[in-house]
């Protein structure tokens, strides 16, 4: 079975991976950039432990000698001030060493890699299964008539005195901008610096340090786009299987725009197709499993209420946990009019929620 994938960025590289589990899978990764420039888009590289496990039983690739820093979980800072915790283990990761580890994990499984090799017509690859996985302005995708909307993103890497142990999300309206009116501010800590970002342009990211008076020296600035809402995931054409993942599928998480996350979940999931061989297979599992775009669309409101229902939540939970809050602050949220409501209508969507890791 000749598989060529477009992309060694992590969507493609992780779809190595668990392609090369199955017998007789001849695998080429296409990768554009030449081997010695080689590095990882622009990310503030928080992932957490869970996805990463996973990755590891499925593939027996270890991403622990990549990690960065590893924190306890996240801290949701609202825009009065207070804040609430999700305990979940996570992880900052050196992106660059963690995709040529993996990239050096294949090459000793026999994966071929084409340095160099920009492609841009799924003609042009010799195979019988293409994995579309080159980034969100995808070539792969527009070639089988997929679409996906484009959220910009902004980061500094900066040097600042500022405790380590939580990924650091900052909500409110000021954080609201694009035509999906979202957003929030992240301060993501690496073993000695942060990655401090908004979705947005300088000018926002300005505004959020400023008003929570975050200060350090800014190392680097960078920006560049999150493609999420994919429209088409797999296609037959021309006797070929063609599979998008990663940035090129859009499948991006809509609400946090994590992409890695997925990127290990969708490999597990085209693993799959190609073994049952049934077209659709690949489409129905992003669905079942609630990586779908339509899900998040459903509950994007949820995730970005008003101010106002911000600071309730903040007030309510105080520096507490959030999943699940103490029984008093869970409560509290109920008999709140406003924040009652919105917690109500969000519970079912939290079931489904779980499935999908950040
Ligand atoms: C500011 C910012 C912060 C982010 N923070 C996080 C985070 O904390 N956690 C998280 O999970 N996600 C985060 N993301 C999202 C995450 O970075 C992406 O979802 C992830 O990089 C997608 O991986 P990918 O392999 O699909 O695409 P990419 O990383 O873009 O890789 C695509 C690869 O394909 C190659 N390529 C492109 N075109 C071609 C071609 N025609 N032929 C051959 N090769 C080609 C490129 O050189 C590249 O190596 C962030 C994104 C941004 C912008």
């Amino acid at each position: 079975m000749r598989i060529a994938i477009v992309g060694g960025g992590p969507a493609g590289l992780v779809a190595a991976l668990y392609l090369s589990t199955l017998r007789g899978a001849e695998i080429v990764i296409h990768e554009k950039q030449q081997k010695p420039v080689y590095s990882a888009s622009l990310c503030a590289e928080g992932v957490s432990l869970a996805i990463l496990s996973r990755l590891e039983k499925d593939t027996s690739f270890d991403s622990s000698p990549y990690i960065s820093r590893r924190v306890r979980g996240i801290r949701v800072i609202f825009p009065n001030g207070k804040d609430g915790y999700i305990a979940q283990a996570g992880a900052t990761l050196d992106r660059t060493a963690w995709q040529q580890g993996m990239a050096a994990f294949l090459e000793k499984k026999d994966v071929l890699f084409n340095w160099g090799s920009a492609i841009t017509d799924p003609a042009g690859t010799d195979c019988e299964i293409l994995i579309g996985a080159d980034g969100p302005a995808s070539k792969i995708r527009s070639a089988i008539g997929g679409r996906a909307d484009m959220v910009p993103a902004v980061q500094y890497r900066m040097r600042m005195d500022r405790p380590g142990d939580f990924l650091e999300f900052f909500t409110g309206e000021m954080f609201y901008s694009g035509s999906h009116n979202d957003g929030y501010g992240w301060i993501f800590p690496k073993r000695d610096c942060f990655n401090v970002g908004v979705k947005g342009n300088f000018p926002a990211l300005d505004r959020f340090l400023e008003a929570f008076d975050i200060k350090g020296e800014i190392l680097e600035k960078a920006g560049a786009p999150i493609a999420v809402n994919g429209t088409v995931w797999e296609k037959t054409q021309s006797g070929m299987k063609i599979f998008l993942t990663g940035d090129a599928a859009g499948l991006t998480n809509p609400v946090t725009c994590g992409g890695l996350s997925p990127a290990i979940a969708c490999a597990g999931f085209i693993r799959q197709a190609v073994i049952r061989g049934e077209a659709g297979t690949y489409t129905s599992l992003i669905r079942r499993h609630g990586y779908d775009p339509a899900y998040w669309n459903r509950v994007h409101a949820l995730f970005y209420p008003r101010q106002q229902i911000l600071n309730q939540i903040g007030e309510i939970l105080n520096g507490g946990r959030a999943n699940p809050p103490s029984p008093a602050a869970m409560l509290r949220m109920f008999l709140h009019p406003a924040a009652g409501k919105h917690c109500l209508v969000m519970l079912p969507s939290l079931r489904r929620l779980k499935n999908v890791s950040w």
